[in-house]
């Protein structure tokens, strides 16, 4: 039975689209339970009906015609119950419902069992014999079995559009919404405008060639020709969005200038490779580095290589790029939207974007709420050949799109967007204004850079410094571990672009989700692995160089904070202390004028909130990752979309254990920030104030709304909130009680569409 499955599960990974996987499924559950039917039906999210979508047995002009609602036939029957029915007389059953077209007369046996996934019953399957005798509990586990195995496949298959378009059957003029996901907040009524990468860089066929100088010529003047589009993409962008955010564009042209991407293609050019070819092979095997994270926002990186790749390739093959007509209130939709196709539509004309791929984390989301520009990602059912043109809305809160929508909705969508931009109005003219509550107290926010924008962020969101500096980027866009001097000038940047504010850097961070191409690490269990200070103290000469370039960076500014990941053990704090200060010792005995920086803790896994008081005494401050701590405290893996549900920094446990921080920090006098994502979170915020967390840092475009929320709400206010959630049970009343503290404040703006 193993193999069997085993086998049928393989031929369905392998089909081309849902239907095909559909029709191998029938086939080969008719052939090995040897019965006269197989069908499966499919559950419809938006009609609530169940479709039959194929069939071996019954005759195949039913399919697509046959539905059921949930409480009709014995197939809703299934559905209704989530369990098996195996019925040996079916027409005889009270709930037996006869469908003509299919000449299932004939048969009597029936047996159905739910295809569930995620608790969601995404169809049933079914068999049927012409003798009335009842399947025996061999055929019912057999069919179990296959529908869970499948039933993951099938869920895919339907997110990634086969379902609805086959229902839908190319009807575009369906007022229903297609489901995707929030990328940048706010709300787009435009013009449809499609684009598409015409240059696959996968397809690039092997030749091998005589002249390599003449190849490496080409190359070269191919990079030259990419280098000033992008050079003058990022002049047009630099008007517009902060240079923090544009630096993606400025991360392409240093990858463009040296490293792997380009040595290693003119060594493949050198040994007698065709100039495409190289490249391709290049780029594969960068991508595939990518590829193999297990951070979604490293993973995302693949997709900057690629879009550079297809850049250099186009020139490469003197493919001439056709201009793009792009009309006033331009939604740019592509299966996905690059970070380069959305700096190449003019500013003034971008209303919004959408793409079937990509989710929040991806460069063109960052790229898009760095422009307030909105944008729905992962539209996966968009049927993207048919809506070059037509009317648009994006609702980028719900990650909801409507394509040629009603009048009503239409409507509706024109008055939130008048209140977003009043909303986005207001929210400008808080920029120099400082985040302090009505009843006066200070909560500096801070910017976490570092991922995105390892050059010269930009202070234009109101930060008052940077509270989070991840050091691991310059790491990652290299082949190797970085040097003293090479870092000594990325963080001499950072602190003299921000100086005299404070820049908080944290020591490298890596292991878990974040690898190094240069230093793979292999474990079974990563998180629970070898991560962050685990790995530096480890390895104290990555360690000294790193804080030794940071201590040379910061001799001139002095405004360096620095902050240790992944602590678990107070040891792990007194042995940093000791190698920070000997790097201090050491520098000034070179002659160097540098001083001891304050030094903060992450509080990121349970053990460090329990000795939170004892962390405090030791250092200058604490910082509280809640991405982590959620991770670690509830036991969901934050990157796992199978338990994505469980994930909530609202859980009353978390918000436990930071009070519980908050107050060893307080016992020794010493501050405490926030600096996950909860952090931008305007609702969650608003417990973080209550709690008494002294500073926040989050990304910049986050931060306007969340000091329009500081300003809003006073600090007596957000302490009466919070004494009222940690009183609830579960994350979802947390919430709802949140939401409805924000409309009652005037702050519903910040929760959905409108004002
Ligand atoms: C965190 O864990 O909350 C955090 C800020 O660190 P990172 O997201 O980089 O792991
Ligand atoms: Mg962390």
């Amino acid at each position: 039975m193993l193999q069997t499955l085993r086998r049928i599960i393989q031929e369905v990974n392998a089909a081309k689209d849902l239907q095909q996987a559909l029709r191998i499924i029938v086939q080969r559950v008719q052939k090995e339970m040897a019965v006269d039917v197989c069908s499966i039906y499919l559950a419809h999210n938006t009609t609530r009906e169940l479709v039959l979508m194929a069939t071996e047995g019954l005759h195949q002009e039913s399919v697509g015609k046959v539905r059921l609602s949930w409480n009709q036939g014995l197939v809703g029957l299934v559905a209704e119950r989530a369990e098996p029915v195996n019925k040996d007389d079916a027409p005889s059953h009270p709930r037996y419902m006869y469908f003509p077209e299919t000449g299932e007369e004939r048969y009597h046996a029936f047996l159905g069992v739910p295809i569930i996934h995620h608790r969601t019953i995404n169809g049933v399957l079914v068999v049927q014999s012409r003798t009335s005798v009842r399947f025996d509990e061999d055929a019912v586990t057999f069919l179990v079995t296959i529908a869970a195995q499948l039933a993951g496949a099938i869920a895919h298959a339907e997110a990634s559009g086969d379902i609805d378009v086959l229902l839908r059957q190319g009807q575009l003029e369906d007022h229903r919404p297609l489901p995707g996901l929030p990328g940048a907040p706010g709300v787009a009524i435009g013009s449809i405008v499609v684009v598409n990468s015409s240059t696959d860089i996968d397809t690039v066929p092997d030749l091998v060639v005589e002249d390599s100088a003449a190849e490496l010529k080409q190359f070269r003047a191919a990079v030259r020709a990419v280098r000033k589009d992008i050079s003058d993409m990022l002049k047009r962008l630099r008007a517009t969005m902060p240079a923090s955010d544009s630096a993606l564009f400025e991360a392409y042209l240093l990858m463009l200038e040296e490293g792997s991407l380009i040595d290693d293609t003119v060594k493949r050019i050198k040994a007698g490779s065709w100039a495409p070819s190289a490249l391709r092979e290049t780029v594969l095997e960068h991508v595939r580095i990518f590829d193999q994270m297990e951070d979604a926002y490293l993973r995302e990186r693949a997709q900057d290589i690629r879009d550079l790749g297809r850049r250099v390739l186009e020139y490469l093959l003197g493919e001439e790029r056709k201009p793009v007509e792009y009309p006033k209130n331009t939604v740019l939709v592509s299966e996905d939207v690059t970070a380069s196709m959305l700096a190449e539509v003019p500013p003034k004309r971008l209303a919004g974007v959408v793409s079937m791929r990509g989710s929040r984390t991806s460069h063109t989301a960052i790229l898009a709420r760095a422009l307030g520009v909105p944008a729905v990602m992962g539209v996966v059912d968009l049927p993207i050949n048919k809506v070059h043109g037509r009317e648009i809305i994006a609702d980028g809160y719900s990650g909801r799109v409507y394509v040629n929508p009603s009048r009503d909705i239409r409507r509706e969508y024109k008055r939130l967007q008048k209140e977003e931009a009043e909303l986005t109005a207001e929210l400008q003219a808080l920029r120099n204004l400082p985040a302090e509550t009505p009843d006066g107290l200070r909560v500096p926010l801070y910017a976490n850079t570092g991922l995105v924008s390892d050059i010269r962020p930009s202070l234009n969101s109101g930060a008052e410094g940077v509270g989070l500096y991840r050091t691991e980027f310059p790491f990652m866009i290299r082949d190797r571990f970085p040097g003293e001097e090479d870092q000594l000038d990325v963080y001499r940047q950072v602190l003299e672009s921000f100086a005299p504010r404070p820049v908080t850097m944290r020591t490298l961070d890596v292991g878990g989700d974040k690898a190094l191409p240069y230093f793979p690490i292999k474990e079974d269990n990563p998180f629970l692995g070898w991560r962050g200070i685990r790995i530096t103290l480890d390895h104290p000469e990555i360690f000294l160089t790193q804080i030794r370039a940071m201590l040379r960076a910061n001799a001139a500014t002095g405004n360096l904070n620095l902050l240790l990941p992944m602590v678990s053990n107070l040891s792990q704090v007194d042995e940093s202390l000791v190698l920070i200060r000997r790097a201090c010792a050491e520098l000034r005995e070179e002659g160097m004028n540098v001083s001891m920086p304050r030094v903060g803790v992450m509080i990121e896994v349970p053990s460090a909130v329990f000795q939170a008081d004892r962390l405090a005494q030791r250092v200058d401050f604490l910082s509280i990752g809640t991405n982590d701590l959620t991770q670690y405290l509830l036991a969901v893996d934050r990157n796992n979309a199978r338990v994505a549900e469980l994930f909530d920094s609202l859980h009353p446990a978390v918000l436990q254990a930071l009070v519980k921080v908050v107050d060893g920090a307080n016992k020794y006098g010493k501050p405490v920030s926030v600096c996950g994502e909860m952090a931008g979170d305007p609702a969650a915020a608003v417990l973080l104030l209550g709690m008494g967390v002294d500073s926040l840092s989050m990304s910049s475009s986050s931060l306007p709304r969340v000091k329009w929320m500081i300003r809003s709400i006073t600090r007596k206010k957000a302490q009466a909130l919070l004494g009222e959630v940690l009183q609830m049970d579960e994350p979802t009343q947390v919430r709802a009680r949140l939401n409805q503290a924000m409309e009652e404040a005037g702050l519903g703006g910040l929760i959905r569409a409108g004002k």
